[in-house]
């Protein structure tokens, strides 16, 4: 990174975006679903585990400090229950490193001589005082890094003492079984970042291991994933229900954007939808040409609705004809319009039992 660059990334974190109206390079708030949560609560392993031996390439989702400095601001207003999101995002990771460890040690199992129960215990004890020499060797040399050299060397003591149980336990390991056997590499599977450990790496190379990016990124990974767990249900004990209506509204959104493949599929779904439409409209279409027939069955329809209706009314008249009998008027009216109807509704009886199969 160039100086300037180091620059606009430092004024990107402490001034977020809006600067100039030029710095948000995604052009996105930092709600936009296709930023990386995880990456705004600083704690993607797509970052922490950069340039290891597992990095992971670049996260799918956007990185940039500018949001991550809008989201820390807005933040301290609103909870945006992000870490929610960042848990799950670290949970499936670490589930996904660790099935990767208990696979692994099914292989050594599979391939490493059978020892013994009483064996295995003695190579445990080796194995254990080997990390912990490793582990306090990077302590010490990070204390010294840091200046505190007094500190340092208080934890190179604490190494020489586990140096001197760890040859006790060598001794005690070489001495039960045949040489032969003891000059084998026995492996073992580091528990945080599924790496292997041999039992004859030395102090150095252990120190590496439990120093290195790769061991303490995994470290980072984990302590933040149990950070988020117990902020996330501390924040589910205290206010459920609020939680419960962001974090379906927060879903919501996540469905909608859950995967390019889902809303490609859909998209493909509904053209087909809309091919299907337009095939039936020119089915219509075809239906309005051979208009013909569809006016004659509505014709027909017709004739059957009035048929009733026409029935009713002379039922109606008929009443109406013995009411009113003595006016000689209104009698020749319905006579007439009843003898109309009447003759309507045979020629309809007709009709409509050709057409009743
Ligand atoms: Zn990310
Ligand atoms: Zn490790």
């Amino acid at each position: 990174m160039s100086a300037h660059e180091q620059m606009r990334a430092m004024l990107d974190q402490l001034m977020g975006t809006g600067r100039d109206g030029e710095n948000n390079k995604f052009k996105v708030h930092f709600t936009d679903p296709r930023v990386c949560k995880s990456f705004l609560l600083a704690c993607c392993p797509h970052d922490i585990l950069a340039a290891t031996r597992m990095d992971l390439g670049e996260c799918p989702k956007l990185h940039d400090l500018a949001l991550r400095a809008d989201f820390e601001n807005a933040s301290l207003k609103k909870d945006y229950f992000y870490d929610v999101d960042a848990m799950e995002h670290l949970q499936n990771f670490i589930n996904e490193c660790d099935r990767r460890t208990e696979q692994a040690k099914r292989r050594l199992a599979d391939t490493q001589e059978e020892l013994s129960a009483e064996v295995a215990a003695k190579l445990n004890k080796v194995h254990e005082l080997a990390e912990q020499i490793g582990k306090k060797l990077a302590q010490a040399e990070k204390q010294g890094a840091e200046g505190n050299v007094e500190e340092s060397m208080k934890t190179l003591e604490e190494v020489e003492e586990f140096r001197k149980q760890k040859s006790m336990a060598e001794q005690e390991y070489r001495n039960s079984m045949p040489a032969s056997s003891y000059q084998q590499q026995k492996l073992r599977v580091c528990e945080v970042c599924s790496a292997y450990l041999g039992i004859h790496d030395n102090d150095r190379r252990l120190a590496d291991h439990f120093g290195g990016k790769l061991h303490l990124g995994f470290i980072t990974i984990r302590e933040k994933l149990e950070e988020l767990k117990a902020a996330v249900s501390e924040k589910r004990q205290k206010g459920r229900m609020e939680r419960d209506r962001d974090y379906a509204k927060d879903e919501r959104s996540r469905e909608w954007n859950r995967s390019f493949s889902e809303r490609e599929r859909s998209r493909s779904r509904e053209r087909a939808a809309r091919r299907h439409r337009s095939r039936s409209n020119s089915r219509n279409r075809h239906r309005h040409r051979s208009r013909s027939r569809s006016t004659e069955r509505r014709k027909h329809k017709h004739h059957r609705r009035s048929r009733s209706k026409e029935r009713h009314r002379s039922r109606e008249t008929e009443r109406r004809h013995r009411r009113d009998r003595s006016r000689e008027k209104s009698k020749e009216k319905t006579k007439r319009s009843d003898s109309r109807e009447r003759r309507h509704s045979t020629s309809n009886d007709k009709e409509g039992s050709n057409h009743e199969d």
